[in-house]
């Protein structure tokens, strides 16, 4: 099943792409593995799906003792600060940061690795008050102030858009998070490329990726239902 849905959403990313005129190589599938099996990952693997995205530390730490050197993890869930030290020399992309405290003590444990973190900065585009991410209108402020730290390279924004039936509702916060990249690249701010728009996940990542998505994260689309009991 799992490997049926991987091809049905590649296709599915590959029609919005036509329909906004963009190149399917612009936009990285993320399987959103959180609370599944390594199993579910290896099945996943038979498609070359390399990127998965965790929203816990520990998830990410157990599964990348696995051994599959070939997988690129995604931390996308709020990150602590005490938990940051476990993702280093494990991680491609930490999509949430939200802080400068966070992005501080991110240099501080990168640094002792020799290593920079890719980061992305979370964005709380529709002001939910359940969400984590910084309101747009501070977010330049925050690049600006993560722009000397030498361990840490800003590589975009993310945004969860919210929950809804109907992905039209969440086209207008797709489009301001574009807007807002677009805008904060062309501030030219040092260590930050804003190369990465990392939104849409199973309900609407199709109409993300008509906005200008280069990163979709879908998780139940790919493995079904999660149980958060178990
Ligand atoms: C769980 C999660 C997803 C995947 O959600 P689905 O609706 O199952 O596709 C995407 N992004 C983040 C940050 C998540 O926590």
């Amino acid at each position: 099943m799992i490997a049926e849905n991987i091809k049905e959403v590649r296709k599915k990313i590959i029609k919005a792409c036509e329909k906004a005129g963009r190149n399917p190589e612009e936009v990285t599938l993320i399987a959103v593995s959180k609370t599944k099996p390594y199993s579910a990952i290896e099945e996943a693997l038979t498609t070359g799906q390399l990127d998965y995205g965790e929203n816990k530390v520990q998830e990410i730490t157990a599964k990348y003792e696995m051994g599959n050197t070939d997988i690129n993890w995604h931390m996308i869930g709020h990150l602590q600060r005490n938990k940051v030290k476990y993702l280093v020399g494990k991680t491609k992309l930490i999509h949430s940061v939200d802080s400068l405290r966070l992005a501080n003590q991110i240099e501080k444990d990168f640094a002792k690795n020799n290593e920079v973190a890719n980061v992305l900065i979370e964005v709380n585009m529709a002001g939910e008050e359940s969400k984590f991410g910084i309101k747009p209108e501070e977010t330049e402020e925050l690049i600006r102030a993560i722009a000397p730290l030498e361990h840490v390279q800003v590589c975009g924004l993310m945004t969860i858009a919210p929950y809804t039936d109907n992905p039209e509702n969440n086209r207008e916060y797709f489009k301001k998070m574009k807007q807002l990249s677009v805008d904060i690249k062309a501030k030219n701010i040092d260590n930050t490329t804003m190369s990465v728009l990392s939104m849409g996940m199973t309900g609407d990542y199709e109409v993300a990726i008509e906005e200008g998505a280069t990163m979709v994260r879908v998780g139940t689309g790919i493995f079904g239902e999660r149980n958060y009991n178990i």
